[in-house]
């Protein structure tokens, strides 16, 4: 009987003393699971039969639930969702950070549960999943006949594998429309679609990007510089879906998906679009970190900012700032906001964006946070009173920590995306902090990742 919820998603079930961690399984199924890993006090493994369903669960919503890598959670209804991600957060902050805590409050919602992200990333392959099911169908006189073609997510598990869709829930349309009809136009057009294994074709991934303010971003990335075709791909693509404010294209011969060191060609439009949160204008390139979802952003922003606890006075330093989000929404509650960020176009953004917003008490550095973040820089800029920083899921780096506990900052505020690591620095923090406000924000329905933030009051300031 599986009992409870486990670290990304995975369901656990004690027996005989020892934990087994879950994959497909909600609290309250009965399984019989076959065994991958079998340690002295755990193992892992996957259903291999359902005794009793739990009677938490609903029907997934989506036709591609169950092999789409997507949304895994679509068989919990979302009051349970939110409840286990709660419960990972306490469990991490007691059973990880052991420190003390203040009474957690529930879990921010959201009031969208589907259509609500912001950017979708689509993959061309010549690999398309099929079921066991599928595949029976398909298969006539011992061949498999089947279209090998597919566009959409990549399949639960695997790296090679895509699973073709139909209709996805995450992005209002037309990003379906799209999708479906490039992948139309490349089959009616003998357009080849990537093939990961031997590094030929042309089609490889497509970003979607639709902001609130309506403007819609759309970069087709190709595994060949042939001109030609992308030339016809665009056109069709323009008149199509007059809606697209702005195309790009960006040709990757690489091996990898990786874009970050490609240039990005603008075909049509400004070659950014615009989102706004509250009165805030943020402009994104499509290279550019921006939060996925926008109108929970806007409500996490709004946690950061309440527990700076800001008057007007203070020196704000926002570490791992990505395009300046954070520091900008902040920015009128504060008397300077200094950026650090790793990735230069993010910095570069990031000040675009303050100049968009007629910020004057901004400034924006770009390097890694253990090297930029040394006493001369903290002395050059000014004594830090409130920290905000937001790494990556590994969370901050061991010296960064030591660093903020040398500082002394009275405020910290720790926003992450993995309570997990989140709870291990906050264990480091507490020689001298306490932890005083914590905050879990739900940003995707449906899967299991949480966003958690936490207010850190320095300890002789109590
Ligand atoms: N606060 C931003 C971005 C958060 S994502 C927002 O809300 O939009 C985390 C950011 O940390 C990314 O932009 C990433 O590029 C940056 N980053 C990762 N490692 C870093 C490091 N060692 N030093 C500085 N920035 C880093």
């Amino acid at each position: 009987m599986v009992t409870d919820y486990a670290a990304e998603g995975k369901s656990l079930a004690r027996l005989d003393g020892k934990v087994i961690f879950i994959e497909k399984a909600v609290p309250g199924d009965v399984v019989d699971v076959k065994l991958m890993k079998n340690k002295k006090d755990w193992a892992e493994g996957f259903p291999i039969a359902y005794k009793e369903y739990s009677k938490d669960r609903v029907q997934p919503f989506c036709q591609h639930f169950g092999i789409c890598g997507g949304c895994i959670w679509q068989m919990l209804p979302y009051h349970k969702q939110l409840q286990y991600k709660h419960q990972q957060v306490v469990d991490n902050l007691q059973r990880i950070a052991k420190v003390d805590l203040p009474a957690i409050d529930d879990i921010v919602g959201a009031g969208e549960t589907e259509y609500y992200r912001n950017k979708l990333e689509y993959t061309f392959s010549t690999k398309r999943y099929v079921t066991n099911e599928q595949l029976a169908v398909l298969k006539k006189d011992g061949n498999v006949y089947m279209d090998v073609a597919a566009a959409g997510f990549h399949a639960r598990g695997f790296f090679d594998k895509v699973v073709e869709l139909e209709t996805c829930h995450l992005q209002k349309e037309p990003t379906n429309k799209i999708r479906n009809a490039v992948s139309a136009y490349a089959k009616a057009n003998d357009i080849s679609f990537y093939d990961i294994r031997n590094h030929v074709g042309f089609l490889r991934n497509m970003m979607v990007r639709y902001a609130t303010t309506g403007e819609l971003m759309v970069n087709v990335v190709v595994g060949e510089n042939n001109i030609k075709t992308i030339e016809s791909l665009m056109q069709y693509m323009l008149q199509q879906f007059p809606e697209i404010t702005t195309l790009l294209y960006t040709i990757n011969t690489k091996f990898n998906d990786s874009i970050f060191d490609l240039e990005p060609i603008v075909y049509n439009g400004k070659g950014y679009i615009t989102e706004k949160l509250e009165d805030y204008q943020f402009k994104i390139s499509p290279k550019s970190f921006f939060q996925t979802n926008t109108k929970q952003a806007e409500k996490l922003y709004t946690i950061t900012r309440e527990f700076a606890e800001l008057d007007g006075t203070q020196t704000v330093y926002d570490l791992y700032g990505g395009t300046g989000s954070i520091g900008i929404f902040v920015s009128n509650k504060a008397k300077k906001i200094i950026g650090v960020e790793l990735i230069k176009e993010a910095v570069d953004d990031a000040k675009e964006n303050a100049t968009i917003n007629q910020l004057s008490n901004a400034e924006f550095f770009v390097g890694d946070v253990i090297d930029i973040c040394t006493d001369d820089f903290f002395e050059q800029h000014g004594k830090p009173d409130v920290i905000i920083t937001d790494p990556p899921r590994a969370g901050m780096h061991e010296k960064l920590v030591k660093k903020l506990l040398d500082m002394a900052a009275p405020i910290i505020v720790y926003v992450s995306c993995n309570p997990a690591t989140q709870a291990r620095d906050l264990a480091l923090l507490d020689e001298k902090y306490i932890v005083t406000k914590v905050q879990p924000v739900d940003m995707f329905p449906h899967t299991h990742h949480i966003e958690n933030v936490v207010q850190l009051k320095l300890r002789n300031k109590e």
